[in-house]
């Protein structure tokens, strides 16, 4: 529910009504424009007074709003948030790339593919150590160990690390992350998100393999909820009938979203497409269509990737689309 306040009224008097809300079990989001203040009221909603609310002298406007969304809600926060990962900004015209292997493999896998895309301008190493494969019997990343090469090349490079979590119990190996990914298969896994909710670290939300964009946005609510705000959502392509792609990217997820909630929106056209040559189109289309970075898989040699070689690009391929991306922000500039 949002509560619009009637211009000039005193700041005392809108404390009081903020203070008598709370007082009725619910969390008060304030929003001061500079002609406008906007409340937007969290919680169990169905028990506030609508017309007892609307009637209040210092009340414009009272709406209910039909999204079950509300932190995440551009509504009533209408500004971009812009995430900071140890000093890489996401969001609000900030735009960064996420590059790196599918899994950690080795200290000279990572230190070099690393060395490489940040030479391309990629400001942030991904490189999974926990991975959620389809089949038991493929490579499970290199665990604790993944991440302690993770963290050496960002001694290494000075790159700010993304990495996914696929189990709470192992957050305390994730100090050092800078970026924590929940990946499309933990979407829903809300024992997961609510944990994530209790820490101070930004999260990278990718959509669920089926999930609409409403359900997404409930999970980041779920983080939201807890009291961590710093979410990033990532567009990785959806399941449809089409087989000849691994997935088929939604890119209308980026305008939507960017309508939908103030939170950024980065897409990873890797696993969107499964294929090496369709990361370059669908890179340049996810940038001109106004998303806050991008995440790409990047492995020196992909003939030999443990794990999503026929998506990954070589550090010569990065280069160009690391190039042509820049060359479309370039030009959809305002
Ligand atoms: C990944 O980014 O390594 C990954 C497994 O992606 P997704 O969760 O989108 O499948
Ligand atoms: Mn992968």
């Amino acid at each position: 529910m949002i509560a619009v306040i009637k211009q000039g009224v005193p700041a005392a008097q809108v404390d009081n009504l903020v203070n008598w809300l709370e007082t009725q079990n619910l969390t008060v989001h304030r929003s001061e424009g500079v002609y406008t203040t906007i409340l937007g009221l969290v919680g169990d909603t169905t028990q506030v007074d609508i017309e007892l609310l609307q009637n209040l002298e210092i009340v414009e406007s009272v709406t209910r709003i039909s999204e079950p969304f509300k932190s995440a809600n551009r509504k009533f926060h209408p500004e971009d948030t812009v995430v900071d990962v140890s000093g890489v900004k996401i969001g609000g015209g900030h735009f960064a790339i996420v590059a790196g292997p599918c899994s950690v493999e080795s200290e000279e896998q990572i230190i070099a593919v690393a060395k490489q895309v940040q030479a391309s301008g990629a400001t942030l190493l991904r490189g999974g150590a926990f991975k959620p494969r389809t089949s038991p019997y493929d490579f499970q990343g290199l665990a604790a160990d993944g991440l302690k090469l993770l963290k050496e090349a960002k001694r290494e490079t000075g790159m700010p690390i993304v990495t996914e979590i696929m189990n709470a119990n192992h957050l305390p190996l994730f100090e050092d992350v800078d970026l924590v990914q929940v990946g499309a298969r933990n979407m829903q896994n809300f024992d997961l998100l609510k944990e994530l909710g209790h820490i101070r670290k930004p999260i990278l939300l990718k959509r669920g393999l089926a999930n609409t964009m409403k359900e997404w946005l409930m999970s980041a609510e779920y983080i939201m909820a807890g009291g961590n705000e710093q979410i990033i959502l990532c567009e990785r392509g959806i399941r449809t009938y089409e087989t000849y792609t691994r997935n088929t990217l939604d890119l209308s997820a980026v305008p939507m979203l960017h309508e939908l909630t103030h939170l950024p929106v980065m897409v990873d056209p890797s696993h969107a497409s499964g294929i090496n040559w369709m990361v370059k189109p669908m890179a340049m289309a996810a940038a001109a269509a106004g998303a806050d970075g991008l995440m790409i898989e990047v492995h020196n040699d992909p003939k030999r990737a443990l794990c999503d070689g026929a998506q990954s690009l070589t550090p010569e391929q990065f280069d160009d689309v690391a190039k042509r991306v820049r060359q479309i922000r370039e030009a959809i500039k305002e």
